[in-house]
């Protein structure tokens, strides 16, 4: 599967149903600043982003004016070191659009890939 030309039109890697996905590691969460309990908290003795319906917490689900869907990171600047990582059409990005896309069209259909 070839990634989409912009990551606005995918956002698959930001979903999970595991409440352990997104990492958040001692310099992420001091870069969160003031959002960081809001945005992230421990599970045992690691830290993870939030997650609310099957995506992180700071994922926006948009529309635009055609209906399709549009997914915004709100911490961009600020994201975890993991998400800075996972470079589109990376390996790792690859492997999410394999296991991960289907899910994530069948809950935006209108979604472009
Ligand atoms: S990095 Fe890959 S999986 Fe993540 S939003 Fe971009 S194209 Fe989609
Ligand atoms: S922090 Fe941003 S890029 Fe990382 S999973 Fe959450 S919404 Fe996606």
């Amino acid at each position: 599967m070839n990634p989409p030309a912009d990551c606005r039109r995918c956002g698959v890697c930001c979903f999970s149903e595991s409440a352990e996905y997104v990492w958040v590691r001692g310099d992420d969460w001091s870069r969160l600043g003031a959002e960081a309990e809001r945005l992230a908290h421990f599970i045992g003795n690691h830290a993870f982003m939030r997650m609310r319906d099957g995506h992180c917490t700071a994922l926006d689900v948009r529309r635009d004016a055609a209906g399709g869907a549009e997914f915004f990171c709100t911490i961009y600047e600020n994201r975890p070191e993991i998400c800075r990582d996972l470079g589109r059409g990376s390996p790792e990005c690859l492997g999410e659009l394999e296991t991960k896309a289907a899910q994530v069209a069948a809950k935006f259909p209108s979604r472009e890939v």
